[in-house]
């Protein structure tokens, strides 16, 4: 049978290029879980996905009801469930006051983390019940949240402290909307909630992985300095920032190539994984 793949934030950038690239091989049938339903439908239309590789389905990751929603609504569709792609993310770097999810969360945080957290806490279930050779559920993480790179150590840096504002709900209102309780910073917010991403995934699979068999990945897809996730930014930032990682810092990707790249961690036998990794010296947590 064809393999079945949701993938988050699939209307646009990575989540599009992967959702399409998984599509033309033929051996997969992507849940393209998405806010806004037209868009996605446009999307993959205009992306040439062929419709019986597709399935789009309402998921707002702003909102705990939604996902918990989403959930009963995959479950409805009697599909089975090998792969999840946690892909969706929104970058808020010049905001200089929190926005909030429905539940009051800082959105980044509340987006980026706490919704795929809820809804990977959720599909863990499903993914246990699938009899695919190789189940995985793999997090978008980011450079920008590792300190050991240079790009992470451009301020403000990652830093989740003691967790006190997460604790105290995360609202920015009687509490700080900060994971760290400090003032709020919306590209931190952003790196910090990748931080959480990656420490999800590395925690799972130390939970669950030898229970259930599940791969649990995180991984860094290049700059794809074109994409919708900069649409907050500056126009000035905008206008340079592809040029300057196309030529500069030479870390550019295309969206077409790092939709390739993570069509191949969705797919990749664990055996050709590992060659792939042994050659390469990839940095990624598996
Ligand atoms: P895009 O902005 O193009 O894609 C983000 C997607 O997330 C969109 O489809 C968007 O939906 C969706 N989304 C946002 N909020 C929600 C929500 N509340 N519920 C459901 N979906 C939502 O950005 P990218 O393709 O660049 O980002 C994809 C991933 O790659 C992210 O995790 C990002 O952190 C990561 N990444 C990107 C890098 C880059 O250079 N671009 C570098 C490193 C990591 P809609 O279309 O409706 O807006």
């Amino acid at each position: 049978r064809k393999g079945s793949v949701i993938i988050t934030g699939a209307s646009s950038g990575l989540g599009l290029a992967t959702a399409k690239a998984l599509a033309e091989t033929g051996k997969w049938h992507v849940i393209m879980a998405c806010r806004d339903f037209l868009k996605a439908e446009r999307a993959a239309k205009s992306s040439g996905i062929s419709k019986e590789n597709y399935t789009v389905m309402h998921l707002d990751l702003a909102s705990l009801d939604s996902v918990r929603q989403f959930v009963d609504n995959f479950r409805q569709s009697g599909r089975p469930l090998d792969v999840l792609v946690c892909n969706a993310a929104v970058y808020l770097p010049t905001a200089s006051e929190p926005t909030h999810t429905a539940d009051g969360f800082e959105l980044s945080v509340g987006t980026n983390h706490l919704g795929h957290f809820l809804l990977s806490r959720l599909l863990l279930e499903d993914l246990n019940k699938s009899d695919y050779p190789s189940k995985r559920l793999i997090i978008v993480g980011s450079i920008t949240g590792n300190t050991n790179t240079l790009a992470g150590n451009v301020p403000p840096k990652a830093n989740l402290g003691d967790l006190r504002g997460l604790a105290g709900g995360l609202n920015g209102l009687n509490t700080s909307a900060m994971i760290d309780g400090g003032s709020f910073d919306g590209a931190k917010a952003y790196k910090d909630s990748k931080v959480c991403n990656m420490l999800t995934m590395q925690e799972f699979h130390r939970r669950y992985h030898e229970e259930t068999g599940i791969t649990f990945a995180s991984l860094y897809p290049g700059c794809i300095a074109t994409t919708g996730l900069f649409r907050e930014h500056i126009p000035l930032f905008r206008l340079l920032f592809p040029p300057f990682q196309k030529f500069i810092t030479k870390g550019f990707v295309s969206e077409d190539e790092s939709g390739k790249r993570l069509a191949q961690v969705v797919e990749i036998t664990n055996k050709r994984l590992w060659r792939w990794l042994y050659t390469k010296k990839v940095g990624m947590s598996v």
